[in-house]
């Protein structure tokens, strides 16, 4: 099983030199071999593999020798990343491989192999980089795979390691009608569960977003280059990390909660993008991140051996009383509360359709009423 954990290092000033060095390195070196990629490709029809690429890298670094000063395993690494982007590309129908551009807000390069992490020291041996102070909050136990060095908006500095704990996932629980929850997104509340629960984004998380709107207009009206203009980037900048921070700390919480009380967890796909051009639920959609709490919902779920569920997006979720199955089509996304006509329930509009998500879903897997 492949865990990831992430601690902040403090490199001295010079190596934070070497780091950005580093990262610059793979940054030309990615540019680079994208081109190569594709203008082989124009010419030839033919694909550059990443073995290729490692074998002209010999003549890259002739001409640049700047190169040399970065380890030739984080250049050969870009080269497999490359790869496995491409690959991406025309398995999954992912994205094109784009350029990387030193504006990105994080800023990264890998590190395959041979470096070191000493807990009771509180430092990691970086190849080529030397001892950096780390600060582990907790230690883990397994086989190191990749690292990845970042650098954020705000200058601070992490490492992420890869980390095969050398054990299988676990079988997968059975789950059935008592043991599933349905999970909708609430227009109001972060998210509803078909118990009638509710969970909105903590109180903190809200005043940071709204502190977010203040400071961003404070921005657009500094002229462009100015002292005050850089001044209030990089407060934005850290207020933008804060907001992530909180954000993720919220979801990893609310997710763990649902892995760990439930053995099936019931989901609708959305499709996010579409509902970021319905304007009034842009805000709270967008801000709600909800495609990254799925993500960590998913990858918990695989730990726990619990099972996620989906429902196709065009189901009428909201629309349909779980009850009795009335079909309310005047209903409107301003209508929190309804009465079924047919049956005469009242329906709270999140917890109705999150009682439907697990429905439909539970149809699906024929488990109803098991
Ligand atoms: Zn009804």
């Amino acid at each position: 099983m492949l865990k990831a954990f992430k601690y902040r290092i403090y490199p001295t000033k010079e190596q934070e030199k070497k780091i950005v060095q580093h990262i610059g390195g793979c940054r030309f070196v990615y540019n680079w071999a994208l081109e190569n990629k594709i203008r082989y490709y124009e010419t030839s029809k033919e694909k550059l593999s990443a073995y290729d690429l490692n074998y002209m890298l010999k003549g890259l670094k002739a001409d640049n020798p700047w190169l040399k000063e970065v380890n030739s395993q984080s250049l050969q690494q870009t080269n497999k990343n490359m790869e496995s982007a491409f690959t991406r590309f025309f398995r999954e129908k992912k994205g094109f491989p784009n350029f990387k551009s030193k504006k990105n807000p994080v800023q990264s390069f890998q590190i395959p192999q041979h470096y070191v992490v000493d807990f009771e020291e509180g430092n990691v041996k970086l190849p080529k980089i030397g001892k950096v102070k780390a600060s582990f909050s907790r230690e883990f136990f397994g086989t190191c795979k990749t690292a990845t060095i970042s650098r954020s908006t705000t200058h601070k500095y992490y490492i992420s390691i890869l980390v095969d704990d050398g054990k299988d996932l676990p079988i997968k629980e059975p789950f059935n009608d008592n043991t599933t929850v349905g999970v909708d997104v609430g227009i109001k509340d972060f998210a509803v569960l078909s118990t009638g629960e509710k969970f909105d984004n903590p109180k903190y998380l809200k005043n940071s977003l709204q502190k977010l709107k203040v400071l961003s207009k404070r921005f657009s009206r500094k002229q462009k280059g100015s002292n005050n203009f850089k001044k209030a980037k990089l407060k934005l900048s850290r207020l933008h990390e804060k907001i992530t921070n909180q954000r993720n700390d919220f979801q990893h919480k609310l997710s763990l909660k649902l892995v760990r009380e439930n053995q099936a967890i019931a989901l609708e796909t959305l499709k996010v993008c579409n509902m970021i051009k319905n304007h009034c639920l842009a805000q709270s959609i967008s801000d709600a991140g909800w495609s990254a709490f799925v993500t960590k919902l998913e990858y918990k779920a695989e730990w726990y051996g619990k099972t996620i569920l989906r429902i196709g997006q065009f189901e009428p979720s909201s629309k349909l009383c779980n009850v009795c199955g009335y079909h309310n089509k005047e209903l409107t996304l301003a209508v929190r509360e309804w009465t079924c006509p047919s049956c005469n329930t009242s329906h709270d509009r999140d917890v109705n359709a999150a009682i439907n998500i697990k429905k439909f879903s539970l149809q699906d897997q024929n488990l109803v009423g098991v």
